[in-house]
């Protein structure tokens, strides 16, 4: 059986020729899916009775296997998820005044290292499918009974090292007749993969992009990301000045703070003059302690002098405020437990 999420418009319109059907159906069968929240092929009226009998036999659609949900005392929500072959995988719902937004996971496991990162400590055992990605969304959209507004590829993996089936994902929930959630909506974070921030910037759906750049030179950098060795900051600040040349998007820089490591006016002013002049804004992100890594989280104090530092170096900066710790559904705490397995 092949599941329903896992087409795009364009391959549900193939698929359907190459059986032998007309493709005007696609539309309609994605508006009874992703509109009409309908899942069984026999309540869609308006597709022929020889079409529905033959999607019953080949096409499946249902939400992903909950495990368990944890909720925050800040109203986050975690769901851990149990995928067709026991793997499990987190997604975290974040409730904003502008709307809903989803953080989902792209891969089981992660491969780049990152030494800050929990995600990390789970090797990447494979890629997401393009409709187990999907239906991280559909599936707290059900459970929840809400419209989620936003998205951000910001869970565990390397979105850009399952590139194909990330940008068939956005394609899904992006369209008209899909889950409808725009393309400013949409941000996909990478820790620098610089050949896909090129197709990236090529791709006909505009969705924002994030840059995990936490250091402000390839010494520091390459100590704490080792993508870093491969893809260098000059060569990925290239990459998005490209970006924004194609899409004129403003990039985000995310930055975490870590005690003593890369949190001092200094390295302040030296992200400041490595990005000054772009489009961009840094949005420093409160490190969450990892229990295996010895890396401490930098106080408030200190934390506001970094941001007060970029901003008089005429830098946009965000301090962000922090999410579903409580739960461990914060940035780089995804990671299904041990006793799980
Ligand atoms: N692989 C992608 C997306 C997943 S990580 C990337 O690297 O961007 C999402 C963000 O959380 C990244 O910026 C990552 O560096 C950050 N992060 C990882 N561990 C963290 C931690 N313990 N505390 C705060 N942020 C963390």
């Amino acid at each position: 059986m092949i599941n329903f999420y896992n087409f795009t418009i364009e391959a549900l319109k193939k698929y359907l020729i190459e059986s032998g059907f007309k493709a005007f159906s696609a539309d309609q069968l994605y508006k009874w899916v992703y509109e009409q929240k309908v899942t069984n092929f026999d309540d869609m009226t308006n597709i022929s009775k020889d079409l529905r009998e033959f999607l019953k036999q080949n096409i499946e659609i249902s939400n992903l296997e909950i495990h368990s949900v944890s909720e925050s005392t800040d109203g986050t929500f975690k769901y851990l998820f149990k995928l067709q072959d026991g793997n499990l995988i987190e997604a975290v719902l974040m409730t904003y005044d502008y709307g809903k937004s989803v953080c989902v996971t792209s891969q089981v496991g992660c491969n780049m290292g990152c030494s800050f990162c929990a995600s990390g400590l789970l090797r990447k055992t494979r890629d997401l499918e393009i409709h187990e990605i999907v239906r991280q969304i559909t599936t707290i959209e059900a459970e929840q009974d809400i419209k989620v507004t936003h998205t951000v590829v910001m869970g565990t993996g390397e979105p850009f090292d399952n590139y194909q089936n990330v940008i068939d994902f956005i394609k899904v929930i992006n369209y008209k007749h899909g889950l409808q959630i725009g393309s400013r909506h949409i941000t996909v974070s990478t820790c620098g993969i610089i050949p896909r921030i090129y197709d990236y910037a090529k791709e006909t759906i505009k969705s924002n992009l994030a840059i995990s750049l936490h250091a402000p030179n390839d010494r520091l950098r390459t100590r704490i990301m080792r993508i870093n060795k491969s893809f260098p900051l000059k060569e990925v600040i290239e990459a998005c000045n490209d970006y924004f040349d194609q899409t004129s998007r403003r990039i985000t820089f995310e930055y975490i703070l870590l005690r003593g490591v890369n949190d001092s006016l200094q390295h302040a002013d030296e992200l400041s003059n490595l990005i000054r002049g772009m489009n961009a804004y840094v949005n420093i992100i409160p490190y969450n302690e990892v229990e295996e890594f010895t890396y401490k989280k930098t106080d408030k104090a200190r934390a506001s002098a970094f941001y007060m530092q970029l901003t008089k170096r005429g830098i946009n900066a965000t301090l962000r405020r922090e999410q579903g710790a409580d739960i461990d559904a914060a940035c780089g705490q995804l990671r299904y437990k041990k006793e799980l397995e």
